[in-house]
């Protein structure tokens, strides 16, 4: 239990909580935003709501509060848990992680750049030269991943498009040498949900793309990219959206420019960057038109200077958007497109470029950043601290593919949560030599399987489809579910239970997801999920002369006869990718963060009851609450317990002359009567309820 405020601001710890309902949680955390206390613990997860203003509390000052004390002596807050996290990961050479979850605008990557700043701060006292420049360029990263990452959405007007999972190594003395950058799905969107105005180029506008070259980039360069000012003349910025970011993005993209020369990019590849940016809003003002059955380009002067950009050829360019090159038999021949076709090859590779620079500016960071050469035989065991700032549980009006990944990935962290969690606690029970007992708890393990189960889970199940070769559709996976998990107890569509008026279309499957039941349209799954990009394409890339280019499309060099391999899917991508993320954190300490957003207006006085409730039902934080009081709420080691209690008994005050402290701390318990909810470790005290716990405060308060 966190070091009791005064009751104004209501209880730090969840676990003290009278009964564990949810009004009480709500009043509590209501109580506590509204107090400006928008950290609480459940044991040692921290739950924030995000304020909507800037709280005084990330200073220098607050920073020294924290260095170096135990999770509970300090009320809590973000800096609480980088401690636990950094003191776990230096005295016990453990690996720690922290994970940050919460929907969109919850606060999640404000509090990883805070957890960040708390390590940079209370790192490197000898100010070591190799350990300055690693702190700087992890710091800056941000920067520039935000620039190229995030856009402004109606969520969230800096809203991260990716999940970033960062490792920051230590040496043996405790300071950061090094790190390493994973990102997990960059969003993508359909043409339906263009024309609604949520494109990944639509609405989002990307700051640094549409926004900040446009504003901050000089005359000279925007004339070497064949730029104009006025962000209207491009159609992937769409008229509707709210064209400018903030009033700062000449200065922002300066601090970008600069943060990409501290991290190491050379001047030619900061030119490429901004070149390929160029070439992608040129792409999306092309335009096709058809002459009898050919479709054309009708303005083949933004072909020759996407040419140029991409330092191709033109000819090639234009061939690249027209036509496919397909292999039957031992033919190859070059295939007109569609209209249609190739306006869906246009955007495909709009989004196809701007993806791999994106990984490319990942790779970049890690290469400059990546621990080399470190000597465990000299230095000691290299730790890691991990830090996943990943997308919560998204329930929409309207749900695809997108938010099946995320919901999945969700899945993924809860069941790493029940087991690390439960896990732990047993563990401690055991060091400490008290009996474990049973808890019981959903494991959402089945939902699991359901989806990413070889063979027989949705994901399976949705490539089989694609796999296919001729037209399936939509409508075909679907029906294909319908027969494979047809009786399955979290899966159903409308086919499998007519009556059931909440399913309303045809096109609907339902996940009883573990926080709560999600509609997915299936509209568009299997064009995303084989996230088809012609090759053609890719051996235009590897053919630029731009050598920056080139390397980001190695495929590029397979001719259309020797591409055999079907490139993985994007769920089974992800599905790895999540996996691999999953065995990671689950080799390491785990700390938590839940993060919760207050309402929707980005007010810092609205609590919206309502949907705070929501979130804390499917951030499951009252499970949370319960699994930690049904086995002990709370402990402590003997001697910091008397340091607090000693006072209450004639016992132990001002000192005790018994053999050991633990003697001294039952003597304590006993003489109050708590001797029946207590139990006694080899070096701690466990106190199964809070009840007991507040009668102490009460006494200590006295
Ligand atoms: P997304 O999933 O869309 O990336 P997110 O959870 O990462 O969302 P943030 O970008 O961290 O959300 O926060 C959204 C906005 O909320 C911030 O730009 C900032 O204005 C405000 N905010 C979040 N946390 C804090 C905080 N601790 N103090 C002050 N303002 C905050
Ligand atoms: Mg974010």
């Amino acid at each position: 239990m966190a070091e009791q405020e005064s009751l104004e601001f209501g209880k730090a710890d969840f676990v003290l909580m009278d009964t564990v309902t949810m009004p009480e949680f709500m009043a509590n955390l209501r109580l506590r935003f509204e107090k400006g206390r928008i950290y609480t613990f459940i044991g040692e997860v921290v739950v924030s709501v995000n304020p909507y203003k800037n709280l005084n509390i990330y200073g220098r000052d607050t920073i020294e509060q924290y260095r170096g004390r135990e999770l509970y002596e300090r009320p809590p807050h973000l800096f609480a848990i980088a401690d636990a996290a950094y003191k776990a990961m230096k005295r016990r050479s453990k690996d720690t992680c922290i994970v940050i979850s919460g929907e969109s605008g919850a606060g999640k990557t404000e509090a990883s750049k805070y957890i960040m700043h708390y390590i940079a701060a209370i790192t490197n006292p000898g100010q070591r030269a190799e350990v300055e420049r690693v702190k700087n360029i992890l710091l800056k990263s941000n920067c520039v991943l935000e620039a190229f990452g995030n856009a402004k959405t109606n969520r969230n007007d800096n809203s991260s498009r990716f999940g970033k999972y960062m490792d920051i190594n230590f040496d043996f003395k405790g300071d950061p040498i090094g790190g390493h950058i994973n990102n997990y799905l960059l969003e993508k969107m359909n043409k339906k949900e263009k024309k609604e105005g949520f494109s990944f180029f639509h609405s989002p506008c990307l700051k640094l793309l549409f926004v900040q070259l446009l504003q901050g980039g000089s005359d000279q360069m925007l004339r070497s990219l064949h730029l104009q000012k006025d962000a209207s003349a491009y159609s992937y910025i769409s008229p509707g959206a709210q064209i400018k970011c903030s009033i700062n993005d000449g200065a922002e993209f300066k601090a970008v420019a600069d943060a990409m020369k501290v991290i190491g990019f050379k001047q030619e590849e900061i030119q490429t960057v901004y070149k390929i940016v160029a070439a992608i809003l040129h792409l999306g003002n092309l335009k096709f038109s058809v002459d009898g059955d050919t479709p054309v380009i009708e303005n083949s002067k933004v072909v020759s200077i996407i040419a140029d950009l991409l330092s191709t050829k033109s000819d090639m360019v234009e061939k690249a958007l027209l036509f496919r090159t397909v292999a039957t038999g031992r033919d190859v021949i070059d295939k007109q497109h569609t209209e249609q076709e190739a306006t869906y090859g246009r955007d495909a590779f709009a989004k196809a470029i701007y993806e791999r620079l994106f990984a490319w500016i990942v790779t970049h960071i890690n290469d400059v950043i990546e621990v080399k050469n470190y000597d465990t035989t000299v230095h000691g065991k290299n730790t890691v601290i991990g830090v996943l700032d990943i997308y919560g549980f998204e329930i929409f009006d309207n749900n695809s593919f997108e938010q099946f990944c995320i919901n999945y990935c969700n899945e993924k962290l809860q069941q790493l949560f029940i087991q690390l969690v439960l896990k732990q606690e047993q563990e401690e029970y055991q060091r400490e030599g008290i009996p474990w007992k049973h808890i019981d708890y959903f494991n959402n393990q089945v939902i699991v399987d359901l989806v990413e189960q070889q063979h027989k889970g949705i994901i399976s199940i949705l490539d089989d489809a694609c796999m296919n070769v001729g037209k399936v559709t939509d409508e075909m996976f679907l029906e294909a579910l319908n027969n494979k998990l047809g009786k399955h107890a979290h899966f159903s569509s409308r086919k499998l239970c007519a009556t059931d008026k909440t399913l309303e279309f045809d096109r609907d499957f339902r996940i009883k997801h573990y926080a709560g039941d999600v509609i997915y349209s299936v509209t568009g799954f299997i064009d995303k999920n084989k996230d088809t990009l012609f090759q053609d394409f890719k051996r235009l890339m590897y053919n630029s002369s731009n050598p920056v280019l080139k390397m980001m499309w190695p495929e590029g060099k397979l001719s259309i006869t020797e591409v055999t391999k079907r490139p993985l899917t994007a769920a089974t991508l992800f599905k790895n990718s999540m996996i691999a993320l999953v065995d990671n954190l689950a080799s390491k300490e785990p700390y938590y963060v839940r993060c919760i957003k207050p309402n929707d207006k980005k007010s810092p006085q609205l609590f919206d009851e309502e949907r705070c409730r929501h979130q804390v039902e499917y951030l499951g934080l009252l499970e949370n609450v319960r699994v930690r009081r049904a086995g002990f709420a709370y402990r402590q080691t003997y001697e910091k317990f008397l340091h607090r209690y000693k006072m209450i008994s004639e016992f132990t005050w001002p000192n005790h002359d018994l053999p050991s402290d633990k003697d001294a701390v039952k003597k304590l318990i006993e003489c109050h009567g708590f001797q029946h909810d207590v139990a006694y470790g080899k070096t701690k005290i466990f106190i199964r309820t809070p009840r007991t716990l507040f009668t102490l405060e009460e006494l200590h308060a006295k």
